[in-house]
């Protein structure tokens, strides 16, 4: 899928750094979006013939396999994986952490219709650092830390040992903020004044924040980071500089970036309020987010839509290989003919996945008769207790209803798969703002499977109400107490869910698929991910070497 190109222009070439990436299930060093749109967007760079190469670290024992306890209880197992596909590239970096040099080995993978991605690895046999990159965002801080400098630091030093040329560093989230550090100090090594390197550094990066809240930003205290090594030959006051004291990953990525971006309009706003008052940040806009479709939209689906088939027999197949996958598991037994709704979250966001429930004389006969069924998939943090406690209730909901309701564990890219195309309904229904994006909506959106969300994230620019979807009108939450605004947004739920949603599933199955064909309408170019790369290209790569170029012709 290469395209139409001046000749003589060019592309930028870009060097992509974040800390997970989601791929396939078999490569488990990923555990939630973020890394699931890394590795969409590395995909759609080589269909789009981009130059572009991705760095991350490999996670040697993943992220967690979670499972669930007799008592409904998430515990979290660790394998060391096979990673015999990767190539290894015979290239080693150091890098110095706690004042030791700490070697880690760099591999190749390209195997899964990505650009090359380059992934550190300080956990190879005999390694005496193997800690540092074990579980992804398993450890305490010094572990975090330790990774931070391995992905940043380490990963500079990669493309610089593997000969690459980089116009553009793109840092997706502020885990890989110390690439920043080793960018000034080459510089400053070679003779520039920190001011001046910072100012060229600045130059080459773009920064994408992806929090909505600014008590999700990654904030560290000065002392650690000196034990750890990530000052990397700056001082206290140009460490402050970049990202204050105490220092914020966040502040850091702005301040060392020539453009910043949120991850949807309403994020991009989000993003300003929050962080627009300070001085010395660029320009902040927003790319929204976008899936790859290759990797989620069923094949048939896409066909049926573009020739005008038969969407809803390919969606009852769907439907039917995720219903027999949860037999299979031993997790019940659904009907193919009951509307079935998905809800599949992080278990932070997913504080309200009950609220479906909490008024039991209204929703018990839906769920009693099975007219209503409900699968919900997700993973807590292994240290969040109260995320497991969540889990833990929802899975009580399974054991009151265990034809209607049903909890899969070790929520992954396989399981989405099955969830994003095997649903009917894709529901979204957090408190706002909880979303920055959210992605696995247009995962459903591009299968037919119609979203019933609040207009969080991503939702307000593609979904429109009753056409191709569903809006909630939930509460905005002033003046009301959380008791209340969940009491207002559960009947809200209620009134959508049963006055429109089952009515129109059980009664006009003809207009349910004229929903499906729009909300396909919607998602397949405006929330892929190719719109999304030729987006980063056009508004971010580009004008930075445009003003590099510009800069180098004033001075010859
Ligand atoms: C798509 C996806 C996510 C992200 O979904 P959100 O809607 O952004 O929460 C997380 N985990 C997996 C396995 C996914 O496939």
């Amino acid at each position: 899928m290469s395209e139409y190109r001046p000749t003589g222009i060019e592309l930028p070439h870009v060097a992509y750094f974040c800390m997970e990436y989601g791929l396939d299930a078999t490569l488990p060093i990923y555990s939630g979006g973020l890394g699931i749109l890394a590795g969409d967007f590395i995909k759609a760079a080589r269909e789009l013939g981009r130059p572009l190469v991705a760095i991350g670290i490999l996670w040697r024992q993943g992220y967690t396999q979670q499972h669930i306890d007799e008592n409904g209880q998430a515990y979290d197992i660790y394998d060391d994986y096979d990673f015999s596909d990767l190539k290894d590239t015979g290239v080693t970096v150091r890098v110095r952490i706690q004042e030791q040099d700490v070697t880690c080995k760099v591999w190749l993978c390209d195997t899964y219709g990505n650009v090359p991605l380059y992934l550190l690895d300080a956990g190879y046999p005999g390694s005496p650092h193997a800690w540092m990159t074990q579980r992804l965002y398993g450890g305490g801080r010094t572990e975090r830390i330790a990774a931070e400098i391995i992905l940043g630091i380490g990963g500079v030093r990669a493309l610089r040992a593997l000969g690459f040329n980089v116009d553009v560093f793109h840092f997706n989230e502020g885990h890989a903020v110390f690439a920043g550090m080793e960018l000034i100090r080459e510089k400053m090594d070679r003779g520039l004044s920190f001011e001046r390197a910072w100012h060229d550094t600045r130059e080459e990066i773009v920064f994408t924040t992806h929090t909505p809240v600014a008590a999700g930003n990654e904030v560290h205290d000065h002392d650690i980071l000196f034990q750890m090594g990530a000052y990397n030959g700056l001082n206290y006051d140009q460490m402050r500089f970049l990202g204050g004291d105490p220092f914020s990953m966040t502040v850091a990525g702005l301040r060392l970036s020539y453009m910043a971006n949120g991850v949807s309009k309403l994020h991009g706003r989000t993003v300003h309020r929050m962080w627009g008052h300070l001085e010395a940040i660029p320009l902040i806009f927003s790319i929204t987010n976008g899936v790859h479709p290759g990797t989620w939209q069923d094949p048939r689906i896409k066909e049926a839509f573009e020739k005008r088939g038969d969407l809803f027999s390919i969606h009852m197949d769907n439907k039917r290989r995720l219903i027999e996958h949860i037999r299979d598991k031993g997790l019940g037994n659904l009907r193919e003919d009951a509307l079935l709704i998905g809800f599949a979250r992080r278990a932070a966001s997913y504080k309200r996945g009950d609220l479906i429930f909490r008024n039991p004389d209204v929703i018990d006969p839906y769920l009693a008769t099975g007219k209503i069924q409900i699968v919900f998939s997700a993973k807590a943090h292994p240290a969040d207790t109260m995320g497991k406690e969540i889990i833990a209730r929802l899975v009580s909901f399974q054991k009151r209803y265990p034809n209607s309701v049903v909890f899969i564990d070790n929520y992954n890219m396989d399981i989405a798969k099955l969830l994003v195309r095997g649903c009917d309904i894709w529901l979204n229904n957090p408190r706002r703002p909880q979303e920055a994006s959210g992605t696995s909506g247009m995962k459903a959106a591009m299968n037919g499977v119609l979203n019933l969300s609040i207009e969080d994230g991503w939702v307000g620019e593609g979904v429109q109400d009753g056409i191709n979807g569903w809006l909630l009108d939930f509460h905005p939450g002033e003046n009301l107490s959380p008791v209340e605004q969940d009491e207002w947004d559960m009947n809200s739920l209620y009134q959508v869910l049963l006055q429109e949603v089952v009515p129109m599933y059980y009664n006009n199955r003809k207009h349910w698929v004229e929903m499906m064909m729009l909300s396909i309408d919607m998602s397949r170019w405006q929330f892929s991910s190719h719109r999304m790369c030729r987006e980063y290209y056009d508004l971010m790569y580009t004008p930075v070497t445009n003003n590099k170029r510009q800069a180098v012709a004033q001075t010859v």
